[in-house]
Protein backbone atom coordinates (compact mmCIF):
# COMPACT_ATOMS: atom_id res chain seq x y z
CA UNK A 1 0.00 0.00 0.00
CA UNK A 2 2.51 2.40 0.61
CA UNK A 3 4.06 1.92 -2.73
CA UNK A 4 0.70 3.07 -4.03
CA UNK A 5 1.20 5.71 -2.20
CA UNK A 6 4.12 6.38 -3.52
CA UNK A 7 3.54 6.17 -6.83
CA UNK A 8 0.81 8.59 -6.69
CA UNK A 9 3.15 11.32 -4.14
CA UNK A 10 5.55 10.90 -7.28
CA UNK A 11 2.68 11.16 -10.16
CA UNK A 12 1.81 14.91 -7.91
CA UNK A 13 5.23 15.74 -8.14
CA UNK A 14 5.57 15.39 -11.36
CA UNK A 15 2.15 16.81 -12.23
CA UNK A 16 3.40 19.67 -10.31
CA UNK A 17 6.50 20.55 -12.27
CA UNK A 18 8.70 19.63 -9.42
CA UNK A 19 12.04 17.89 -11.04
CA UNK A 20 12.39 14.45 -9.12
CA UNK A 21 15.78 14.54 -8.07
CA UNK A 22 17.23 11.74 -6.25
CA UNK A 23 17.65 12.79 -2.88
CA UNK A 24 14.21 14.23 -3.30
CA UNK A 25 12.77 10.59 -4.39
CA UNK A 26 14.96 9.17 -1.09
CA UNK A 27 13.16 11.65 1.41
CA UNK A 28 10.37 11.28 0.00
CA UNK A 29 10.59 7.50 0.11
CA UNK A 30 11.55 7.70 3.82
CA UNK A 31 8.39 9.59 4.64
CA UNK A 32 6.18 7.34 2.97
CA UNK A 33 7.80 4.26 4.73
CA UNK A 34 7.70 5.39 8.24
CA UNK A 35 4.81 6.58 10.08
CA UNK A 36 6.55 7.76 12.52
CA UNK A 37 6.38 11.59 11.64
CA UNK A 38 10.07 12.14 11.44
CA UNK A 39 12.27 15.51 12.12
CA UNK A 40 14.05 16.68 9.14
CA UNK A 41 17.19 15.46 11.62
CA UNK A 42 15.52 11.97 11.80
CA UNK A 43 15.57 11.85 7.95
CA UNK A 44 19.05 13.81 7.36
CA UNK A 45 20.18 10.75 9.82
CA UNK A 46 18.13 8.30 7.95
CA UNK A 47 19.62 8.87 4.66
CA UNK A 48 23.70 10.36 5.10
CA UNK A 49 24.81 7.39 4.27
CA UNK A 50 23.28 7.03 0.82
CA UNK A 51 24.02 10.90 -0.05
CA UNK A 52 27.30 12.03 1.33
CA UNK A 53 26.20 15.11 0.04
CA UNK A 54 23.49 16.23 1.24
CA UNK A 55 22.73 18.54 4.14
CA UNK A 56 19.58 19.29 6.66
CA UNK A 57 19.13 22.10 4.75
CA UNK A 58 18.61 19.76 1.57
CA UNK A 59 16.42 17.63 3.72
CA UNK A 60 14.29 20.72 4.68
CA UNK A 61 13.92 21.85 1.17
CA UNK A 62 12.94 18.99 -0.08
CA UNK A 63 10.23 18.95 3.05
CA UNK A 64 9.29 22.84 1.72
CA UNK A 65 8.62 21.88 -1.78
CA UNK A 66 6.51 18.70 -0.44
CA UNK A 67 4.72 21.03 2.10
CA UNK A 68 3.79 23.46 -0.98
CA UNK A 69 2.36 20.92 -2.93
CA UNK A 70 0.33 18.88 0.15
CA UNK A 71 2.05 16.11 -0.28
CA UNK A 72 3.15 16.36 3.37
CA UNK A 73 1.57 18.13 6.67
CA UNK A 74 3.63 20.06 9.13
CA UNK A 75 3.48 18.90 12.86
CA UNK A 76 4.62 21.68 15.35
CA UNK A 77 4.60 21.10 18.76
CA UNK A 78 6.20 24.19 20.75
CA UNK A 79 9.58 23.07 20.29
CA UNK A 80 12.07 23.68 17.85
CA UNK A 81 11.90 20.80 15.71
CA UNK A 82 9.20 20.26 13.55
CA UNK A 83 7.63 16.66 12.37
CA UNK A 84 6.50 16.11 9.09
CA UNK A 85 3.51 13.67 8.38
CA UNK A 86 2.98 12.21 5.31
CA UNK A 87 -0.47 10.69 6.50
CA UNK A 88 -2.37 13.89 4.95
CA UNK A 89 -5.76 12.62 5.34
CA UNK A 90 -7.88 13.52 8.67
CA UNK A 91 -6.45 11.88 11.89
CA UNK A 92 -5.72 12.77 15.01
CA UNK A 93 -2.31 12.19 16.94
CA UNK A 94 -1.43 10.14 20.83
CA UNK A 95 1.89 11.65 21.40
CA UNK A 96 3.73 9.78 23.82
CA UNK A 97 4.71 11.96 27.45
CA UNK A 98 8.16 9.73 27.83
CA UNK A 99 9.77 9.44 24.29
CA UNK A 100 7.75 11.78 21.72
CA UNK A 101 6.45 8.78 19.75
CA UNK A 102 3.57 9.98 17.63
CA UNK A 103 1.11 7.35 16.61
CA UNK A 104 -1.84 8.34 14.52
CA UNK A 105 -5.39 7.51 15.05
CA UNK A 106 -8.52 8.04 13.87
CA UNK A 107 -11.74 9.63 14.81
CA UNK A 108 -14.37 11.59 13.40
CA UNK A 109 -13.44 15.21 12.94
CA UNK A 110 -14.98 17.14 15.29
CA UNK A 111 -16.86 19.51 13.47
CA UNK A 112 -19.21 20.32 15.50
CA UNK A 113 -16.75 21.69 17.96
CA UNK A 114 -16.19 23.87 15.22
CA UNK A 115 -19.65 24.84 14.54
CA UNK A 116 -20.07 25.59 18.04
CA UNK A 117 -16.76 28.06 18.27
CA UNK A 118 -18.13 29.76 15.43
CA UNK A 119 -21.12 30.71 17.06
CA UNK A 120 -20.09 30.99 20.16
CA UNK A 121 -17.03 34.00 19.00
CA UNK A 122 -18.39 34.68 15.42
CA UNK A 123 -14.88 33.68 14.38
CA UNK A 124 -14.56 32.16 10.27
CA UNK A 125 -13.01 28.79 11.89
CA UNK A 126 -9.90 27.41 9.54
CA UNK A 127 -9.15 24.62 11.29
CA UNK A 128 -8.55 22.78 15.38
CA UNK A 129 -6.32 20.95 16.55
CA UNK A 130 -6.55 18.07 18.88
CA UNK A 131 -3.72 15.85 20.59
CA UNK A 132 -4.23 12.93 23.10
CA UNK A 133 -1.20 12.37 25.54
CA UNK A 134 0.27 9.30 27.48
CA UNK A 135 2.72 6.67 27.75
CA UNK A 136 2.90 4.56 25.14
CA UNK A 137 3.20 0.82 24.87
CA UNK A 138 7.48 0.38 24.19
CA UNK A 139 7.54 2.90 26.82
CA UNK A 140 5.01 1.33 29.70
CA UNK A 141 7.14 -1.79 29.24
CA UNK A 142 10.76 0.03 29.75
CA UNK A 143 8.95 1.50 33.08
CA UNK A 144 8.00 -2.12 34.20
CA UNK A 145 11.55 -3.77 34.42
ZN1 LIG B 1 7.05 6.26 24.53
ZN1 LIG C 1 -0.13 11.59 11.64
Amino acid sequence: MSEERMQKALATLKSSGVRITPQRHAVLEYLMHSMNHPTADEIYKALEGKFPNMSVATVYNNLRVFLDIGLVRELTYGDSSSRFDCNTTEHYHVICNSCGKIVDFHYPALDEVEQLAEQVTGFNVSHHRMEVYGTCTDCQENKSH
